[in-house]
């Protein structure tokens, strides 16, 4: 097996080995609660970016969102002034999700499909229209409003079911079916054209001097270059590689025939795909591991200390209702008539899953309808 290859199957092995690790810590989530295993959107990076307004004007951070979320967002910044859209390429499971679809399709269809230009090029700003929606939404009501219609949240609540996940977030996983097999037709398809994150991380790494640059005198004109890249870059006819669409997800590096004629460029300085994919996992993890060091990565609410209570608004939906009324310091049987929860739903059930019992029971109505205690 050549280098290349072997560095091919690097990146994959690591990608498949991020995307089951969230995929248990979503698993968990649904199975220990919010106070043990954090929320998919505290894993987020982008949840950061939706919490700063309220982080600036009120010190506290949206729901399911805490400090060590804001830390993810600033390291991917920070890769993405570094290395481009590396995260998106090198670290997002969702990403690979996509890909691996795209890689099932490519076998049914025997040959990689490409959306035509005349679609392909305004749906590309469909990315940047979502990162300013949300943005500005979840600014405006201080909260995760996109919740149910997340494809990621809807991966991340599978575990709880088909019904459950339809009940709760419909459109969420309806988008997170066209991405599936948006991907299997075009790959990279909810990377293209909807992630508010990938959006914004194009638009940062414009500033980063990391480039891939093809050598005019060395380049053979084999095109293989562009037909590996999932995004469907024109790598063979440019000199530079500074568009926003590059993940450096660094396939074409690594698939060109002609040693020299593909290499990465940071600064003036030509570095090796190895050396880029370390680099960008010492940065990403490195950052991590030193901010959990320092205390400030933090991705579950603090336990609460003795003779702190919290407010009916603040109550969550894996809080079994004996939980929810010990951490609210209310009368079980107050709690229930608060709650408006029928007599016979046993206390230990948990807030979220009430409606299994009582179908037309609706938590976050209620809860919203008590507002703080
Ligand atoms: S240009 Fe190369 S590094 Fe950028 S997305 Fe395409 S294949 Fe990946
Ligand atoms: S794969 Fe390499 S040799 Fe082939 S066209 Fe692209 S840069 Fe040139």
């Amino acid at each position: 097996m050549t280098k290349n290859k072997m560095l091919k199957y690097l990146r994959w092995g690591l990608l498949a080995l991020f995307t089951v690790l969230v995929s248990i810590a979503a698993y968990l989530h649904q199975v220990l609660g919010g106070t043990k295993a954090p929320s998919i959107h505290a894993l987020c990076p982008f949840g950061g970016l939706e919490s700063l307004y309220q982080v600036f004007t009120t010190g506290s951070f949206i729901g399911k969102i805490f400090a060590g979320t804001l830390t993810l967002f600033v390291i991917t910044l920070i890769v993405a002034l570094l290395f481009r859209r590396s995260f998106c390429g090198l670290i997002c499971p969702f990403g690979v999700i996509q890909e691996f679809f795209a890689k099932i399709g490519q076998k049914i269809f025997k040959r990689k499909l490409i959306m035509p230009a005349t679609i392909d090029k305004p749906l590309r700003y469909l990315k940047y229209v979502v990162l300013v929606v949300t943005v500005f939404y979840a600014w405006k009501t201080a909260g995760l409003w996109m919740a149910p219609y997340d494809p990621w949240s809807a991966y991340a609540h599978l575990p709880e079911g088909l019904a459950s996940v339809w009940k709760e977030s419909a459109i969420g996983l309806i988008i997170l079916v066209i991405t599936v097999l948006g991907s299997l037709i075009y790959d990279r398809f909810f990377c293209k054209y909807l992630c508010p994150m990938g959006a914004l991380y194009g638009i940062v790494g414009k500033l980063s001097p990391f480039k891939v640059v093809r050598k005019e005198n060395v380049c053979i004109d084999c095109g293989i270059c562009n037909k590996v890249c999932p995004m469907n870059i024109d790598v063979q006819h440019s000199l530079k590689v500074t568009t926003a669409e590059c993940l450096n997800c660094q396939t074409c590096v690594l698939s060109c025939p002609k040693p020299g004629a593909l290499e990465n460029q940071e600064a003036h300085k030509i570095i090796k795909p190895l050396t880029v994919i370390v680099l960008v996992m010492v940065v990403f993890f490195g950052t991590i591991f030193a901010s959990q060091a320092a205390g400030i990565y933090n991705l579950t609410p603090a336990p609460l200390k003795a003779g702190e209570s919290i407010n009916y608004d603040e109550v969550k939906g894996y809080m079994s209702i004996k939980e929810a009324a010990e951490s609210t310091k209310t009368d079980l049987k107050v709690f229930y008539e608060k709650f408006k929860i029928p007599a016979n739903v046993p206390a230990e059930t948990k807030m979220k899953e009430i409606s299994t019992v009582v179908t037309d029971y609706d938590f976050d109505q209620v809860k919203g309808s008590l507002g703080t205690k």
